[in-house]
């Protein structure tokens, strides 16, 4: 019996699902419904793969479907949300494993027979380059983000000149392969330097601007998924791919612009140094503690509130008792705002989806951009476990490796409550001149204990 009308039927509407995927994403109240669709695509993709005709062999799908599943399952119910970068990460590498493994298997079978021709090559040859750089440049950004190596910036004299050479004497490979299609030794050291070019890349590299590096790496996964489409002619895999390959380069550039960062900025800049702070002085100012009784009166006299969520809400899951305080003050006629920094958290969107969770009306969720001019009318801000968000040197000092980076103006409200366990600095290391503030006061703690708290003090009224 010939499938081949079927698979080509499904694989449209895969693609169409896809398509309808990504439209879903695009905001917090279509998103999980996008995902649904992205899903279903996916199923249907896989199913009219299995329904072509051309599957040779049961065994190894059975085995790869059986390991594949276990693995994915496992990933999703055990990691913890906090830790979803870092598990994107990890699935990018597996991606492109599989699309370089496609590739060499293609290169192998063919190249016995002198079968591959020049086009073939420039998409295998190019399925191989951009997966193989993205296998070690998403295992290098899943041990940074999982702390199993430094988030440091590692940089040494001539590092982007050993950069762009050795991207160049690929691409060199590349061409001359396209060439000279059957030279099997130089398409094995060009995925042998793809595989170091992901090394290098992401060793300069600090773990601020790691949301970039991620997003990117999604972006090179596809563009090689979609390689493999063509090599292999498979129309589901080459739109998938390129959509895959499109947006992810679409979100690098959000994220860059959220952070103020020009793309060569963060592949050669080296953020996130250890410092001890900003301009190299020890704050020696006196910070205010507040307690939760303090928090409260002050509270209680404001009129506008704007609540300022980070990876450290994140953490505690403190997302409920967040919203149970804000519909504590809005009984009390206290206008409430979240404020949402883009880059908040630890992926993109991951207070948006927290905030959803705990069910916050989308109406008062507000980006950066809509909140910060009126910032200086808000009586309380508080910041509850944000930190490299809300730093003020970002703003004011020229010296400060997140110079530049637009942040959520909190210094400006008449007082902000900066509520976290201790003086501790955030994702990018750097000291925060904003606890120390004469309108900042201190509430130290656990989030999600410190917000229950907090509820319970507002409830006794
Ligand atoms: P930060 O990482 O800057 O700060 C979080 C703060 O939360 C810490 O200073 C910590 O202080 C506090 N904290 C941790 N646990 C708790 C807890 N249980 N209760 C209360 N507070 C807690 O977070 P931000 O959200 O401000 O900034 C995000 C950072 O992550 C940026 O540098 C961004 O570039 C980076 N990043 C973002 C990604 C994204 O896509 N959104 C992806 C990867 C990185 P203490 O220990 O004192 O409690």
């Amino acid at each position: 019996m010939d499938f081949t009308y079927l698979t080509e039927i499904v694989y449209l509407i895969s693609a169409i699902l896809f398509i309808l995927g990504l439209k879903g994403l695009s905001h917090p109240e279509t998103a999980r419904r996008g995902m649904h669709y992205a899903e279903v695509g996916m199923l249907l993709a896989v199913v009219g793969t299995l329904v072509s005709g051309k599957i040779l062999t049961w065994d190894f799908i059975i085995v790869g479907i059986v390991v594949g599943s276990a693995i994915g399952a496992a990933m999703a119910i055990f990691m913890p949300m906090t830790a979803m970068p870092q598990r994107i990460a990890l699935s990018h590498a597996f991606g492109a494993l599989a699309a370089v493994l496609v590739g060499v298997n293609e290169f192998i079978a063919l190249s016995k027979h002198g079968e591959i021709s020049q086009a073939l090559m420039a998409a295998l040859g190019f399925e191989v380059l951009f997966g193989a750089l993205t296998i070690t440049g998403s295992l290098m950004a899943f041990g940074k983000l999982s702390e199993m190596i430094s988030g440091s910036p590692v940089t040494y004299k001539g590092q982007n000149f050993v950069n762009i050479l050795s991207f160049l004497i690929a691409v060199g490979i590349f061409v001359y392969l396209i060439f000279n299609p059957t030279n099997s030794a130089m398409f094995y050291v060009m995925i042998g330097l793809s595989l170091a070019i992901g090394i290098f890349i992401v060793l300069p590299i600090g773990g601020a601007d790691m949301p970039v590096v991620i997003s990117l790496m999604n972006s090179y996964a596809g563009l090689a998924a979609a390689a493999t489409g063509f090599a292999i002619d498979n129309k589901v895999l080459i739109i998938a791919g390129s959509l895959d390959g499109a947006s992810g380069f679409i979100l690098s550039i959000v994220m860059s612009k959220a952070m103020n960062r020009s793309f060569a900025n963060v592949l050669f800049g080296a953020v996130g140094s250890p410092q001890v702070n900003t301009a190299g002085l020890a704050e020696t100012r006196p910070i205010t503690r507040f307690g939760i009784e303090d928090t409260k009166f002050v509270l209680e006299q404001a009129e506008r509130v704007v609540i300022v969520p980070g990876y450290g809400m994140a953490v505690a899951q403190a997302q409920h008792a967040v919203r149970e305080l804000g519909d504590e003050l809005e009984k009390q006629g206290i206008k409430v705002e979240y404020a949402i920094h883009p880059v908040a958290g630890r992926m993109p969107g991951h207070m948006n989806v927290l905030l959803a969770e705990a069910n916050v009306s989308y109406d008062q969720l507000l980006e950066m951009e809509v909140i910060n001019p009126s910032m200086d009318t808000v009586d309380v801000c508080i910041v509850i476990g944000a930190n490299d968000v809300v730093n003020p040197a970002a703003r004011t000092d020229k010296g400060s490796p997140i110079y530049g980076m637009p942040i959520i103006d909190v210094d400006k409200a008449k007082t902000v409550i900066v509520m976290k366990r201790s003086m501790a600095t955030g994702f990018a290391g750097i000291e925060n001149p904003l606890f120390y503030e004469p309108n900042t006061k201190m509430l130290f703690g656990d989030a999600k204990k410190v917000m229950q708290e907090l509820v319970t003090e507002f409830k006794k009224v």
